[in-house]
């Protein structure tokens, strides 16, 4: 299993994306980079998208992946809550912002949605895929992809504290969860949102004595322009943990 990381950022720049992993070319885990950092080849490849959550910075390349698909009459399923799903097709692809790509062209729709339940484990080709729900300020889920040789990445999208609960059943052979501000940014309010050093290292804490051991841990949708004291305070957290923790970056690819 092969997995890129298109974007490790929550802000987008000249050279920082938004949030998206592909696995072997395959299958996208999240939209906020697609169209912005694969060819239109690549766009062709996707087998299959897997959304977390309706904020923008996870869906917007779905209007445009959507575009690439119908003009080349290659519909690309779309996995979601229904929730995400709903958003999507209310405030982005309505006909108005843009067309209803999930009933154009009429005897094949270029988007087809195919909504999930946390729990509920389902087949991709020769990827399982279990949905797991993770708290956020919107409805949210995390996934865990098994390929058919067994390696495994379980990836959190937007979560704030409490996600390791979740996941001490399944123990995956990598994690990709999300990271977004320093310490100081770790009030209460934001502990239910997002992740900072100081609440990964409690989560992972919470696995590494459940499992004896942490898996490889790679963190993404990193506030950018506060980088480097998000990366200072990784460090730390790698250290007192004693664990292979590291920040992604684009174009970051990971051999499973
Ligand atoms: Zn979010
Ligand atoms: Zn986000």
């Amino acid at each position: 299993m092969e997995i890129k990381v298109l974007g490790a950022h929550n802000t987008e720049s000249a050279t920082t994306r938004l949030s998206g992993l592909v696995i072997d070319g395959k299958l996208a885990l999240d939209a906020g980079s697609l169209t912005s950092s694969l060819a239109i080849t690549e766009q062709l490849e996707l087998r299959a998208v897997l959304l977390t959550h309706r904020h923008y910075d996870h869906l917007r390349d779905i209007p445009a992946l959507g575009m690439t698909r119908y003009l080349n009459r290659k519909p690309l399923p779309v996995y979601a809550l229904q929730d995400t799903l709903d958003a999507l097709s209310v405030c982005l692809l309505n006909g108005e912002v843009y067309p209803r790509f999930t009933q154009r062209p009429p005897e094949n729709p270029a988007l087809v949605f195919i909504p999930v339940s946390p729990g509920v484990e389902f087949q991709i080709g020769p990827y399982r895929v279990l949905p797991v729900a993770m708290a956020h300020s919107a409805p949210s889920t995390g996934y865990l992809v098994t390929g058919e040789a067994g390696a495994s990445v379980f990836y959190t999208g937007d979560t704030g504290s409490g996600f390791a609960e979740m996941i001490t059943g399944i123990r995956p052979g990598l994690i990709i969860t999300e990271l977004t501000t320093p310490d100081r940014y770790g009030d209460d309010d934001w502990s239910t949102k997002h992740l900072t050093p100081a609440f990964l290292e409690a989560e992972l804490g919470i696995l590494k004595a459940a499992w004896g051991c942490l898996p490889a841990v790679v963190c993404v949708h990193m506030y950018a322009a506060l980088e480097q004291e998000i990366r200072r305070e990784l460090e730390q957290v790698a250290a007192r943990l004693d664990g292979d923790i590291r920040p992604a970056f684009e174009g970051m690819v990971i051999t499973l």
